[in-house]
């Protein structure tokens, strides 16, 4: 019988890790609660569902989350696997078919005899159930987030943030809109543009200032990521904060006008079929009839239909440089390795590549052999590095240029791209053939 491996949760990084440790021959339970229990924001039983945005993102290698991704492909991830696989046109961003990806992604892991698929309320303790990796993500359930919580300090685990809201197609006015990439070959792109000029901007701005929020629950406080600002604290902000923000006009030609808006909304495309559209970067805490009202004052949304409305959501994350070591695993229980979300990455790739590496590592554990990092300049590196990053104000992260090593100076913006890219892709095959890697399972 080969030795076991627990993964604990069943989302991104959960069946990253679990396929990784597939990969070494273990056997690997995967617990996953749905759909005994779901969480506020998931609502499909299958595997690796997509909470919010049906994106990952830029695939430009010029991008350090495009460079993320490519790694994961050479990597064998089982999340860039199926999300190709089930890709639907969004320009040069990776956005999938939601239910497709989550279909395929637990079809491919259902199907492999290493991987036994648990549906249970995984239960605490976590000092005695043997080796584990904790993916539960940032919703994880109550039971669980107290047993963390005990284990590492209720200092050391937090919190909450923000999700963009999605309308019909069909109730949205095209002829005050155009299709457009940022940069991309006019006419066309798959992207939706509703343009505004000065006066409409600033009367959008104030009526967003002004609108309704949300009760706050008596457990949430008022820290947000940086990345990832409800679009009322952007406004808040001043004028230069969304028009340099989410509605940057750049790389935008009104057909209309010939000229570029002053400010755009953007929407992109929630399924394939095109009927769900979502407004890229409007997370928010407004209530639903401020949403309603300030959201139908953008051209074309006059008389939107929202499909789902922005909401304030929980992010719970642990504080990694206290509580993990360098190889994901909690200090004070070196059995439990931390994957995903919880382990204070941010977003869908960064939660599957992070879960990759937890996975890699709770193999190596299980089988005696030595634990890995993947080097500083390589992204995965990068991210890995964030976690470990001294901070006296920790804060989770997505994958961007400032995680990794300086480059060389007076080279160019576009040098710098190609020579990380160079660099990375280099780095990481020498890695992988020191550490052996296999493929897949
Ligand atoms: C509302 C919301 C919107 C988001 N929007 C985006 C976005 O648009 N883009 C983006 O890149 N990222 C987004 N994120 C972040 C996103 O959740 C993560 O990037 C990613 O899904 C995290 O992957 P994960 O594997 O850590 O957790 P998840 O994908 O959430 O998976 C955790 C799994 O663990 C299971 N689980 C929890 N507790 C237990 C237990 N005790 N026993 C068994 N199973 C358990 C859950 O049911 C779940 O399936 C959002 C997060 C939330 C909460």
């Amino acid at each position: 019988m080969k030795p076991s491996l627990t993964v604990v949760g069943g989302g991104l990084s959960g069946c990253e890790a679990a396929y990784r440790a597939a990969a070494y021959g273990l056997k690997v339970r995967l617990v996953e609660m749905k759909p005994i229990l779901f969480s506020p924001a998931h609502s499909n039983p299958d595997l690796a569902e997509l909470v919010c945005s049906n994106s990952f993102r830029s695939d430009d290698l010029k991008n350090a989350v495009g460079l993320l991704k490519a790694e994961l492909r050479r990597l064998g991830s089982i999340v860039m696997l199926a999300a190709d696989q089930t890709r639907v046109p969004a320009g040069r961003a990776l956005a999938v078919d939601r239910e497709s990806f989550s279909q395929l992604v637990t079809s491919k892991l259902g199907s492999l005899p290493q991987i036994e698929i648990v549906r249970d309320v995984f239960q605490p303790p976590l000092n005695n159930q043997g080796p584990l990796v904790i993916a539960a993500g940032p919703l994880a359930e109550d039971a669980l987030t107290e047993a963390l919580s005990a284990i590492t300090g209720a200092e050391n685990l937090h919190f909450y943030d923000a999700v963009a809201p999605v309308v019909t197609k069909e109730s949205l006015d095209l002829s005050r809109m155009f299709f457009a990439d940022r940069y991309g070959q006019a006419p066309g792109g798959d992207y939706l543009n509703a343009p505004m000029d000065k006066e409409l901007f600033v009367a959008f701005l104030n009526a967003l200032k002004e609108a309704d929020q949300s009760e706050k629950r008596t457990f949430e406080n008022e820290r947000y990521f940086e990345g990832c600002l409800p679009i009322e604290v952007m406004a808040q902000r001043g004028v230069h904060t969304l028009a340099y923000g989410p509605m940057k006009p750049v790389g935008l030609i009104d057909p209309k006008t010939n000229q570029r808006p002053y400010a755009a909304v953007q929407l992109r495309r929630e399924d394939e079929a095109g009927t769900h559209w979502n407004i890229v970067g409007f997370q928010t805490r407004l209530t639903r009839q401020a949403q309603m009202r300030v959201f139908r004052l953008i051209p074309g949304l006059e008389n939107a239909q929202f499909a789902r409305f922005g909401s304030i959501h929980r992010n719970t994350f642990l504080t990694a440089p206290k509580v993990l070591d360098p190889y994901q695993r909690l200090k004070v229980a070196p059995e439990i390795f931390i994957a995903g979300q919880l382990s204070g990455v941010e977003g869908y790739v960064e939660s599957a590549a992070q879960g990759l590496w937890a996975g890699e590592n709770a193999a190596r554990y299980v089988l005696g052999k030595p634990l890995v990092r993947p080097p500083e300049a390589t992204a995965s590196g990068a991210l890995l590095g964030h976690l470990t990053r001294d901070s006296s104000n920790f804060s989770p992260s997505n994958i961007t240029f400032g995680l990794f090593p300086p480059v060389p100076p007076n080279i160019t913006k576009a040098e710098q791209a190609s020579f990380r890219q160079n660099q990375s892709q280099s780095l990481l095959e020498d890695f992988l053939r020191e550490i052996d890697y296999p493929l897949g399972p």
